[in-house]
């Protein structure tokens, strides 16, 4: 059985509950050794093989699974953040199915959240943003047409861009051809929650010469919108004057 793990975002302690035991129990475990805290390895098993993915091709890190596999062994694949968020679980999983190996998904904290939690951010506020897209920049990897920057940018939803620490003069052109203003706020977070998370405010404007001046040019999400601002509107769900299924409008 090999059952894929979300790590968490960095933090050793933001695994979840399940994740910790799977690894507890695991007899092989493959970590994206680029972003998965290596102290979460602490608490294997002794005797535990750990390989680090980071130098494997999918065709080796499939052939480490099938031999576990034929020894009756479980594999921990420990990814980081959630396995959903570009996570390469799928093409996994696939050769699993054709293999006939039986596989879970056990769900991490994304680093979304972790950033969102080191911001101290909420990323829906009413009257700012009721959604949150989460994208990329065109890297190496393609990124359907439709979905480019510059057309998602007309929603000026709360957006958070993975995978583009490096591209930000790209993310800049691309947001304000699509009609965001230069000054929209922008907070870069590098490596959240680790211990050396740094944390960078801007503007759409500044990003790429403010990422520039503070070295951050990979593992860090850069986060749009006006929900890092100062003006929303408070929830309905506990306004005085709202009923809801649970509590009756005390005031007018
Ligand atoms: N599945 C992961 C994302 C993997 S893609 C998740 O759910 O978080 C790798 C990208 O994720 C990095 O390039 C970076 O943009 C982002 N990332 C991962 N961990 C991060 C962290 N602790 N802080 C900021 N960004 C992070």
């Amino acid at each position: 059985m090999v059952n894929f793990v979300g790590a968490g975002p960095g933090a050793e302690d933001l695994i979840t509950v399940r994740g910790q035991k799977l690894i507890e129990n695991a007899d092989v475990i493959i970590y994206a050794g680029s972003l998965v805290n290596p102290a979460l390895l602490q608490s294997a098993k002794e005797n535990c093989r750990i390989y680090n993915s980071a130098y494997m091709t999918l065709e080796e890190v499939i052939a480490v699974m099938e031999e576990a596999e034929v020894k009756g062994q479980m594999t921990v694949r420990l990814h980081t953040g959630d396995p959903a968020i570009y996570g390469a679980i799928r093409e996994q999983m696939d050769e699993l199915e054709k293999r006939e190996i039986t596989y879970a998904v056990c769900p991490g904290v994304s680093s979304l959240f972790g950033a969102a939690a080191s911001l101290r951010a909420e990323y829906t506020l009413p009257e700012v943003s009721q959604s949150v897209i989460i994208t990329r920049a065109e890297g190496r990897t393609p990124v359907p047409e439709k979905e480019k920057l510059s057309e998602l940018a007309g929603h000026q939803a709360t957006m958070i861009l993975f995978l583009s620490s490096g591209l930000s003069g790209k993310v800049k052109e691309e947001l304000l051809e699509g009609g965001y203003a230069p000054d929209t706020p922008v907070a870069v977070v590098y490596k959240a929650t680790w211990p050396e998370e740094k944390i960078l405010y801007t503007t759409i404007e500044k990003l790429p010469e403010d990422m520039k001046r503070e070295e951050i040019h990979k593992t860090a999400l850069i986060v749009v919108g006006h929900v890092l601002g100062d003006t929303y509107a408070k929830s309905k769900l506990y306004d005085a004057t709202f009923t809801t299924e649970f509590r009756e409008a005390s005031r007018k």
